[in-house]
């Protein structure tokens, strides 16, 4: 008989959690899970999939429009906010019920409720009552901040977005990370006035410059009122009706405001301290390599790490925990060459490095990059140019960045990353036949060089992406 009451507690049932809970108990543990609100965690509740369904209604605006020039009429094409809304609130209700069958199908002791630490091996539950387990996960993700400045209560953050009762006419959006540019493209192609203020000088920081850039022209062609070395003072007035005053000392008006500033991890009032857990200054789990904290029996996966906030990288170490720990199996996730994607419209697909670390990490850089309109708009007559780049150690031909802005740029990544992780050389692309006519092929048909450096390398190291931590 064990001491403990389990072998795993894991405290929070996102993606990390939930992953964890399945394998663990595919390894004979006996597991316990709480979750304190809806199981799927953020990115199934409201992260990425409401997200994604809410990217598909905006960009109908667009398959609209482009038909005219392949010559259709679609008349009458309207929008209803509370349909999408209803319709995703069903889908997203039916993937939590996957989510909690799963722990169910693992045998997990589910405890709808919320849970801290309260000792090494002791987890107190929200009625007062205690649980040991020998291990405890700790996989509690995230949670969005507003700056502190008058009037912040007026303003949502993502995770009110999902919600609103109706469409707001206007809204300004105060960000620069993927969230800011996502819910810009969103808000916009569903109807309302978008304006996006962020602080820096260009959207997104850590990616590839030109993508960057090309991504706020091709906002701007559409109309998104970008404002960039801008930051909100202040907020007035009441739901419909907002004043917003800069910190330049001009105001605007929207109908409603947007915080996408930042995420921090959820170890507030957790007891992680107590318990003698090593917490780092944004407030997240510092762990090893293979997810373990300063308490030997405690460890941590996911955003609540703030190592690289995405759900696949969630759980991946989730998985590798549990095979770790309870199957006998040691493995560590690899944090290097992650694809990721910005669903902003046009889209961001990416993998590898940005020009501005290949270039500081590769003395002979060769850069290679096409901007081209696509085939599908010499009818549609949209003015929207793809952007694609590679980046290549000219030392070993190794294709080390790949770079796109465009359609369906994020399966494109995807697809690119698996070359990326072989090893994949600027002449293995070549080698390769392209696929026509599609937007892809110009990434095995690029010849011509971009005379370096370009732009010249910065002085000041920039920091990598790191995920949906949005710090803006
Ligand atoms: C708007 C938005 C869009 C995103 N889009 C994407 C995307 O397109 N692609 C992508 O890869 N990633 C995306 N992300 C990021 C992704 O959602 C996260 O990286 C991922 O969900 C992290 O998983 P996790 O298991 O660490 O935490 P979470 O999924 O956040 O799960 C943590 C769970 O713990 C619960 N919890 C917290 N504290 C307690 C407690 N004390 N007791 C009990 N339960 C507790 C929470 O309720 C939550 O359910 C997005 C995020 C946001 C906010």
């Amino acid at each position: 008989m064990s001491q403990y009451d389990f072998d795993l507690f894991i405290i929070g049932g996102g993606s990390g959690g939930v992953r964890a809970a399945r394998v663990a108990g595919q390894h004979e543990a006996k597991v316990a899970i709480a979750e304190e609100y809806r199981f799927g965690g953020t990115c199934v509740i409201r992260g990425c999939v409401p997200k994604k369904l809410l990217v598909y209604a905006s960009r109908f605006r667009d398959d609209f429009q482009d038909s005219a020039g392949f010559g259709w009429t679609v008349d009458g094409a309207r929008f209803d906010w509370p349909t999408l809304i209803a319709n995703k609130d069903r889908e997203i209700a039916r993937l939590e019920g996957l989510y909690r069958r799963t722990v169910g199908n693992a045998k997990a002791t589910v405890f709808d409720t919320r849970a801290t630490v309260a000792g090494p091996h002791t987890v107190a539950l929200a009625d007062g009552s205690n649980v040991t387990a020998r291990v405890i996960l700790v996989a509690t993700g995230g949670h969005p901040v507003k700056p502190d400045i008058p009037g912040a209560e007026h303003a949502i953050t993502s995770n009110e977005a999902f919600h609103l009762k109706e469409l707001p006419a206007s809204i300004l959006i105060v960000g620069g990370g993927y969230i800011a540019v996502e819910f810009a493209g969103i808000f916009h192609g569903l109807g309302a006035r978008t304006t996006l203020v962020y602080r820096g000088e260009k959207v997104l920081r850590g990616f590839d410059d030109d993508l960057r850039t090309g991504l706020m022209e091709e906002m701007a062609k559409r109309g998104i009122e970008v404002r960039t070395k801008a930051d909100i003072a202040a907020i007035a007035g009441h739901a419909g009706a907002y004043r917003v005053t800069l910190k330049d000392g001009t105001t605007t008006e929207a109908a409603c405001v947007m915080f996408a500033t930042g995420r921090t991890p959820n170890t507030r009032g957790l007891g992680l301290e107590n318990a003698g857990v090593k917490l780092g200054p944004m407030g997240q789990v510092l762990v090893d390599a293979e997810s373990r904290s300063s308490v030997p029996s405690i460890y941590a996966v996911g955003d609540v790490t703030d190592r690289v906030n995405l759900t696949p990288v969630a759980i991946r170490e989730g998985h590798a925990f549990a095979d770790t720990v309870f199957g006998n199996t040691p493995w560590t996730v690899d944090h290097d060459l992650i694809p990721t994607a910005v669903f902003s419209t046009p889209e961001i697909g990416t993998v590898g490095l940005p020009e501005h670390i290949a270039c500081l990490r590769y003395p002979r850089l060769d850069i290679y990059r096409a901007r081209f309109r696509p085939l599908k708009h010499t009818l549609s007559g949209r003015d929207e140019r793809v952007l694609q780049k590679l980046l290549v150690d000219g030392d070993t031909d190794k294709v080390v960045g790949c770079h796109m802005l465009g359609p369906d740029a994020s399966e494109i990544a995807q697809m690119a990353a698996i070359a990326l992780r072989m090893g994949a050389t600027k002449a293995d692309f070549d080698a390769t036949v392209a696929l026509h006519p599609s937007i892809a092929e110009e990434f095995v048909t690029m010849r011509e060089k971009v005379p370096a450096p370009h732009p010249p390398p910065p002085k000041v190291p920039v920091p990598e992406k790191k995920g949906y931590d949005e710090t803006a």
